[in-house]
């Protein structure tokens, strides 16, 4: 049973914010103006937001579907069309950024005497949570608005860009039919680039930057070149949809451990479903990232090593966000369930008893048993 978004649960940090700007009280973490005013920022020649339209996870619907009309709720599956994608294309983004990046430079060398004293920038890798914005934590928010570049990719949700400054630049390296590995490697120099220019230069990673987020291996290619990297952790999927949900992760005597597992290998690696053998513990839950394709072998795999096939499960499809769709039912019965929904990816799929906890479990109970009554 697909269930929607329930706003109950929002409790909204943004009317704190708005009374009291955290720029106002928050004191910039680098500064690039050398006694200039901030419209001299090389920054703010454009923002970029408007220029480079990202993918179509949508979450501003009434600001942002009219860059976006072809796109629905619940329809990642259908592929960008070519237009959204070369507009998506780092390659095309490159050059003016390294102009932008020479300008940068010219002004460092121009400020005279302080170069010498000025050190390389900063670079954050800072998690956004799950989506919803109110998740940020506050050094997040203060790392985002005083950033120079930002690089986003898909699980940023919009709601978290509208909080960038004007004056900052930010690049969407989000994966976009194949044009990602081909400029990887462009994104590590351009990150080391900016950073070596004095740049505060934010890689915002969705969720944890450090959960199947990939961040260890940016943060080890810029400490690799002696680029010292500061980490922002963020709400992982896992805590921010248990939360949202209403389930405990771990609860006395029902679940003892969490686990968090990912549906998917790099290629060539072991084989993701290898663990299920380990996992399959009543008396533990399983967080599945990046779950949907594999559930099918996944579940099986649970069950065929004692996971009672009456499990309670939940699969969450853009979870904290005003398009969460949720379905629950037992692990045996949950890959079709999914698949009669029509879940997309992002979602997140949480087995073990706790699930019985959430208020929408029970919710779900009720009204399938209102259609088998009907
Ligand atoms: N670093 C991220 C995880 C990145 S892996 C984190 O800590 O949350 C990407 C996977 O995370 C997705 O395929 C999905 O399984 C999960 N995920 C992330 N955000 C999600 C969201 N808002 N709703 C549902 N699943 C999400």
């Amino acid at each position: 049973m697909a269930l929607p978004y329930n706003h109950h649960y929002k409790l909204s940090l943004s009317s704190l914010f708005s009374r009291k700007p955290i720029s106002s009280r928050l004191q910039p973490i680098c500064c690039l103006q050398c006694n200039s005013s901030v419209s001299s920022s090389p920054f703010t020649e454009k923002h970029s937001f408007q220029r480079y339209q990202r993918d179509r996870w949508v979450y501003d619907n009434n600001q942002r579907l009219s860059l976006n009309n072809n796109d629905h709720a619940g329809s990642c599956s259908i592929p960008p069309d070519t237009h959204s994608i070369r507009l998506n294309d780092i390659a095309l983004q490159l050059p003016e950024l390294r102009k932008l990046l020479q300008v940068l430079k010219h002004k460092r060398e121009s400020c005279g005497g302080q170069v010498s004293r000025n050190g390389p920038g900063n670079v954050f890798l800072v998690g956004t949570g799950p989506g919803d914005p109110d998740l940020l934590t506050l050094k997040a928010v203060r790392v985002i608005q005083n950033a120079d570049l930002l690089l986003y990719d898909r699980l940023v949700s919009n709601a978290v860009l509208d909080l960038v400054g004007p004056d900052a630049r930010l690049l969407y390296v989000g994966k976009t039919a194949g044009y990602h590995s081909r400029t990887q490697e462009e994104i590590h120099e351009l990150l080391l680039s900016f950073a070596e220019a004095g740049a505060t230069v934010v890689r915002l990673k969705g969720g944890d930057p450090l959960v199947f987020g990939r961040g260890g291996e940016e943060m080890d290619f810029l400490q690799q070149q002696g680029i010292q990297v500061k980490v922002i952790p963020g709400i992982t999927a896992a805590s921010g949809i248990a939360a949202e949900l209403g389930i405990p992760l771990t609860h006395r005597g029902v679940a003892n451990s969490v686990r968090f597992l990912t549906g998917h290998s790099r290629k060539g690696g072991t084989d993701p479903l290898f663990v299920a053998e380990n996992a399959a513990d009543p008396d533990s839950t399983l967080v599945v990232y990046m779950g949907l394709s594999t559930l099918p072998s996944l579940a099986l795999k649970l069950m065929h090593h004692g996971l009672p096939p009456d499990t309670p499960a939940a699969a969450v499809e853009r979870g904290t966000t005003p398009q969460q769709r949720m379905v629950f039912a037992e692990v045996k019965d949950l890959a079709d369930k999914i698949k009669m929904a029509e879940l997309v990816s992002p979602t997140l799929i949480i087995i073990g008893k706790v699930v019985a906890l959430s208020p929408f479990w029970r919710q779900s109970l009720k009204e399938e048993s209102c259609l088998v009554e009907a």
